[in-house]
């Protein structure tokens, strides 16, 4: 049973529901709603069970779900400091506090990092974290999201999978 989106009227269903028209001795599947021809393979995301069209997902999961798991701030920091092991000298948290908080152009994240600048680094994000929690405000994931949708690495496409890994670990 596969799932079935119509790109004429968002319609979603399963091809057992969708209506077979013989069009110029061919057989096509149309949507049951509109009857439209025009369908794409969908698939549902692992975070709201939603059918999306397959090309919409990061891995597995629909950008909503995944703009709301960034939100997690304790989450998104073991997704950083994962990063140690993920890529080069220069760790997802140097990258993100220098460029995302910070502003500064990629040019100045240290290539090398040491204990003492990792430990700072994580105070910032902790008083950022805690200056959201108190005041009520997002300016933490503010830079988070824009960091990550930027279209530079690493992106939803990278966090989604880093999900699905850890999941698979926990289990
Ligand atoms: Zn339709
Ligand atoms: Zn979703």
């Amino acid at each position: 049973m596969d799932d079935l989106i119509c790109l004429d009227c968002n319609h979603t269903f399963t091809d057992d529901d969708a209506i077979r028209k013989n069009i110029d001795g061919e057989t096509w599947m149309c949507c049951p709603e509109c009857g439209s021809t025009d369908l794409t393979d969908g698939a549902r995301c692992k975070g709201c069970d939603e059918v999306k069209a397959e090309d919409e997902l990061f891995d597995g999961w629909c950008k909503e779900c995944l703009l709301d798991k960034l939100a997690d701030y304790e989450l998104f920091f073991e997704y950083l400091k994962d990063g140690d092991n993920r890529m080069d000298a220069v760790t997802g948290l140097e990258e993100f506090v220098f460029t995302a908080v910070w502003k500064l152009p990629e040019k100045y994240v240290p290539k090398i990092s040491s204990f003492e600048l990792k430990e700072s680094l994580k105070k910032a994000y902790g008083s950022l974290m805690a200056y959201d929690r108190i005041c009520g405000k997002s300016t933490l994931y503010e830079a988070i999201k824009d960091w990550m949708t930027d279209n530079k690495d690493p992106d939803l496409y990278d966090f989604a999978e880093w999900l699905n890994e850890r999941e698979k670990v926990k289990k």
